[in-house]
């Protein structure tokens, strides 16, 4: 771990946590490092942390997650979610991914790190992975899903910014509202 590497770190949290996204990879901002940060937890009216939510595996995982060299050990079952992209802003849409998966690699020290999880971090740190493989959640669509994006793309480009917050919202709202249903 070199100061490169401690700065890369901090420059990839503050911008997560800057474009409202969950999680980033090293990819996503130029450098060629397996690196990942993440942070899946909701915030509250004053934009702090809660754990609200959270399934006690997430609970059990130090977050902001900073992973280096991630390597999947164990993936089970099957689970699907809405996802975005910071790298494909606006866009959103179902993806399958395992339910639960155990990660190893290591922390910003260089001292190993088994991550076991279920939740929105099990998904989040597939999604990110793929980014170090240089794979987006577009590319795990069907065909004719990924090229109806990929085509629009190319036509108008991507949404502005304030279309993005409403894309996002929709979609928020949409998971708020499946959440309420498979409750009851
Ligand atoms: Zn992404």
């Amino acid at each position: 771990m070199t100061d490169q590497h401690r700065t890369l770190v901090a420059n990839m949290i503050e911008t997560m946590y800057e474009e409202n996204g969950i999680g980033l990879a090293a990819p996503q901002v130029g450098e060629s490092v397996r690196l990942l940060v993440i942070d899946t937890r909701p915030t509250d009216d004053n934009g702090n942390p809660t754990t609200e939510g959270l399934t006690e595996l997430e609970k059990a995982v130090v977050q902001p997650l900073v992973i280096f060299n991630p390597e999947i050990l164990k993936a089970t079952e099957k689970t699907t979610y809405e996802e975005g992209c910071l790298s494909v802003p606006g866009f959103f849409d179902t993806v399958e991914r395992s339910l639960y998966v155990e990660v190893k690699g290591l922390d910003q020290n260089g001292k190993e790190l088994v991550i076991k999880t279920d939740g929105l971090l099990a998904i989040c740190l597939q999604h990110e992975m793929d980014h170090l493989e240089g794979k987006l959640f577009i590319d795990r669509l069907s065909f004719v899903k990924s090229n109806k994006i990929k085509n629009k793309i190319k036509k108008s480009g991507y949404p502005t910014p304030d279309e993005v917050v409403e894309e996002r919202k929709r979609v928020k709202e949409a998971r708020a509202e499946r959440n309420v249903k498979s409750d009851k």
